[in-house]
């Protein structure tokens, strides 16, 4: 069985590209049964991403969010998405607030 190139479109950026026989070979021998959804550029971005190339996040499991303490003012960070209408504490006026608070 031989190989016919074939115009892809990215399901990323929307950009068509070339599947070529020669990489339809290599995921047929890889036993990759699906079509590449995204154009190379793209698959090169999603594997940066990946593989933290901004450094962060890599070996923190948490994510971050950088939010306002409500209390004092000072600027920390809190393991969750902050949302509007809901206070943020930092860590020394969480434990205050909940330790005096009950
Ligand atoms: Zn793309
Ligand atoms: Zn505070």
């Amino acid at each position: 069985m031989s190989f016919q190139e074939k115009t892809l479109q990215c399901s990323d950026c929307g950009a068509t590209f070339t599947f070529s026989a020669e990489e339809q070979e290599l995921f047929q021998s890889r036993g990759y049964t699906n079509e590449p959804k995204r154009c190379p550029s793209c698959r090169e971005a999603r594997k940066a991403e990946r593989y933290g190339s901004t450094g962060t996040g890599y070996r923190s499991r948490r994510q971050m969010f950088p939010a306002t303490c409500a209390e004092c003012g000072k600027e920390t960070k809190v393991p969750f998405q902050p949302r509007e209408g809901r206070p943020v504490y930092c860590s020394e006026c969480y434990g205050k607030l909940t330790s005096s608070g009950r």
